[in-house]
């Protein structure tokens, strides 16, 4: 979806707590492997689910810089939080795969290449801004001279019901980056949950021929005239509701002009170069390699891994890491996320969901650092450097 693109008009049918549940067990009985929102360790996780009883009932999530802490609804909402630590990228590329294991044999090895599990992901309650996150993704793994075949694999097939956000969370900003908070398109279903006078109810919305096929005899009615401007409103007070907002217009060219700006050091004066801004953002991708073997040098694993470009080793080659200090690599995250992505995908990297926000434990806000970057002058660049002696 573009900022400008004006979403279509709404229409659908109602379905209430029971059609979800019957939604979920259609999926399960077409294979799919049915993912969900769960509360566990005091956090919404993705998960597998069955049943609407695991879904988070009643629970919200209070989130801004550095804080997450999931409270009670005074209502019993499915869907009344933005999103956790968790994103749909740990199932899609999970943090840490084997791709294949060696074995010795009397005369050489055998080699196991290990296979992607063959059920298609159903996945159950993708934001707005998460459904452009895997849109990205898509075009970062699947499209390119090399495709992932192991990402490519996970993708194919994989039935997307979305959920359009009704309520903004603390750290959310995805309407500056015209990613939410209704989704547009990337979807078999689309939900928004509506609470009121009317009762407790799902407006679903088709995007598919998979999505209308799978809800044919749902128990369901007609999206009354109320239910759909109900639904309007509700993305609506999500969007002006966003307490953080990014100024995108020249964003790139700013970034990638001020390389030695002052505000940098700044930032890494409080980086803790933790990575937790990497492992939460729903549109990181990199990865490394590594080998194992077993004491008795019988078995080897090759394993890849997330990897972060806050880890110091992440830029070494020969006599040293490319960026050694935090000011190279805040600078690093950020100016791609936000500028040199757009070079590199033709997309910014950032879809606005918040999560490295809440997520770091020092409270760093890419919206506000972005923003001091934009207010104050930047410094001559000639002779600049950091504590480390990096650029
Ligand atoms: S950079 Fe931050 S706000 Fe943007 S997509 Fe990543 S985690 Fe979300
Ligand atoms: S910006 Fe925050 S989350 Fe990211 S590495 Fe630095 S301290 Fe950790």
């Amino acid at each position: 979806m573009s900022p400008s693109a004006p979403a279509p008009a709404r229409k659908g049918m109602i379905i209430d707590r029971d059609g979800l549940q019957s939604l979920l067990d259609r999926l399960s009985a077409r294979g799919f492997d049915v993912i969900g929102p769960t509360v566990r360790d005091g956090a919404i996780i993705y998960d597998r689910i069955s049943s609407v009883d695991v879904m988070p009932e009643g629970w919200t999530d209070d989130q801004d810089a550095a804080r997450y802490r999931l409270a009670r609804r005074s209502d019993m909402a499915l869907f009344g939080y933005a999103v956790g630590p968790h994103s749909w990228r740990r199932f899609l590329q999970p943090p840490e795969e084997r791709l294949w294991q060696a074995t010795r044999q009397q005369v050489g090895l055998t080699i196991h290449t290990t296979a992607v599990p063959s059920a298609p992901y159903a996945f159950i309650g993708v934001r707005a801004c998460e459904l452009r996150a895997i849109s990205i993704q898509d075009r970062v793994f699947l499209e390119g001279p090399h495709p992932d075949r192991r990402y490519a694999e996970r993708r194919r097939g994989a039935f997307i019901v979305a959920v359009n956000c009704t309520e903004a969370g603390g750290t959310c900003f995805c309407a500056s980056m015209g990613s939410g908070p209704r989704a547009a398109d990337g979807f078999d279903l689309a939900l928004t949950e509506l609470i009121d006078a009317n009762g407790h109810r799902f407006l679903l919305e088709v995007g598919t021929d998979a999505g209308a096929a799978s809800v044919e005899d749902l128990p369901s009615r007609d999206a009354d005239a109320g239910a759909l401007v109900a639904a309007e409103e509700a993305t609506a007070r999500a969007a002006a509701g966003m307490r953080r907002k990014m100024a995108t217009a020249g964003l790139k060219e700013l970034l990638q002009a001020n390389p030695e700006h002052p505000h940098w050091s700044e930032v890494a004066e409080r980086c803790l170069a933790c990575a937790n801004c990497t492992l939460v953002c729903p549109t990181c991708f990199c990865s490394t390699v590594a080998d194992y073997t077993d004491l008795r040098g019988h078995e080897a694993d090759r394993v890849r891994r997330w990897d972060s470009c806050f880890a110091a080793d992440f830029s070494s080659i020969h006599g040293g890491p490319v960026r050694a200090s935090r000011r190279a690599r805040y600078r690093q995250w950020m100016s791609h996320k936000l500028a040199h992505w757009i070079d590199q995908f033709d997309i910014s990297g950032c879809v606005g969901c918040g999560r490295c926000i809440t997520w770091c434990p020092v409270g760093i806000d890419i919206t506000v650092e972005a923003a001091a970057i934009r207010a104050a002058p930047p410094r001559p660049a000639a002779g600049e450097g950091d504590d480390d002696g990096n650029a």
